[in-house]
């Protein structure tokens, strides 16, 4: 066979923290995992993950799910009846990224607030809660996210959080949280995961992003939602059988790669740090992603994405000025220096 390539190299992939693999010890208990029929709920991995995940987060229930998508999901059908309102930003990955689910499986009407960043300003969202009524579309859970994905990884303050619980207590709707990497906020400002859970009614949480598994994302909840919740998940599509091989994956995660995203927050402030002088950050990296926008110099997205494949680094393209950099697990300190050296490379240009 001809030699095609005789000095491989494996790209450095920021593209996004879904590219990880897993780990060998992660392989392997996946391999040793005891299972059984999730739909019957009697997979005892499966089991386990849902009450490690629900006890972490102070609720009383949890259910596994194949996707984040679906966990998000999930959770508006369980807050929001159709034809009723779901108000979040319009950044939000419930909006952006899941391809109209809300309002195609569930009848979900669903307003937005203009983004900025990861910011939330509670006011804002108060002024548009509608209320009850024959008229309007009533207002009936309220979505944030936590880390912020199109907001740079950006964190939601305690403090901002707790005020938009006070908000939705008082008009009497639920707060859901997409926690795709609550994670990343948990270890960046050190609140603990059930501080964060005790003020949602809702929060879904994904195993398959920056903790490495290689599916999968949990749904938090009351008791009396999950029961429903498990109702929704087959509905759509999402019971799974023999699920703890993938639970275990996540069991895995949990116990061994909450703690180490701290590295890949050192490493996307590294990127972070390099990259300033050519005034390409969209914003302060907090956490493991870092926003570009490309504006000011003058550069194209896509033509970023083009030069740096190129030379062996992978880069998300969002929009024509906007791109986007992903640390995680997959990547080493060898990694964050090669691409340093290529995209400080094509900047001087
Ligand atoms: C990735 C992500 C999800 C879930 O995505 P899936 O690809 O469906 O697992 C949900 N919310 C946010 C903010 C995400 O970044």
């Amino acid at each position: 066979m001809a030699d095609l390539d005789p000095t491989p190299t494996t790209p450095v992939d920021l593209r996004s923290d879904t590219v990880t693999r897993p780990t060998p010890g992660m392989r392997a208990e996946m391999a040793a995992a005891e299972v059984g029929d999730d739909v019957y709920g009697e997979d005892p991995t499966v089991n386990a993950l849902e009450a490690e995940v629900a006890a972490l987060f102070g609720h009383e229930a949890a259910l596994f799910a194949p996707t984040g998508s679906m966990a998000n999901q999930i959770a508006i059908q369980l807050l929001v009846p159709p034809g009723d309102e779901l108000l979040c930003d319009a950044d939000a990955h419930v909006v952006t990224y899941e391809v109209g689910a809300a309002a195609a499986y569930g009848g979900v009407s669903s307003r937005t607030w203009s983004p900025a960043g990861a910011d939330v300003d509670p006011e804002q969202v108060a002024s548009m809660i509608r209320p009850d009524g024959y008229h309007a579309v009533p207002t009936r859970a309220i979505a944030v996210e936590q880390t912020h994905n199109r907001g740079g990884g950006g964190v939601l303050p305690l403090g901002t959080l707790r005020e938009l619980r006070r908000i939705a207590d008082e008009a009497g709707v639920a707060l859901h949280c997409d926690g795709a990497r609550i994670w990343h906020a948990h270890v960046a400002d050190g609140v603990p995961l059930a501080s964060y859970g005790e003020l949602f009614d809702t929060l879904s949480v994904c195993l398959s992003k920056g903790l490495g598994a290689p599916a999968g994302s949990v749904v938090v909840g009351s008791a009396e939602r999950i029961e429903r919740a498990r109702v929704i998940r087959k509905r759509m599509g999402g019971g799974m059988r023999q699920a703890g091989v993938l639970a275990a994956a996540g069991r895995y995660a949990l116990r061994s790669h909450i703690d180490r995203l701290a590295f890949d927050h050192v490493r996307a402030a590294r990127l972070a740090d390099a990259l300033a002088p050519f005034g390409v950050l969209a914003g302060p990296v907090r956490t493991n992603i870092v926003p570009l926008d490309l504006t000011k110099c003058g550069f194209d997205a896509p033509a970023l994405g083009v030069a740096a494949r190129e030379r062996g680094v992978l880069v998300s393209v969002l929009g024509p000025r906007i791109a986007r950099l992903v640390t995680h697990y997959d990547l080493d300190d060898a990694g964050v220096d090669r691409a340093v050296e290529v995209l400080t490379e094509i900047f001087r240009r």
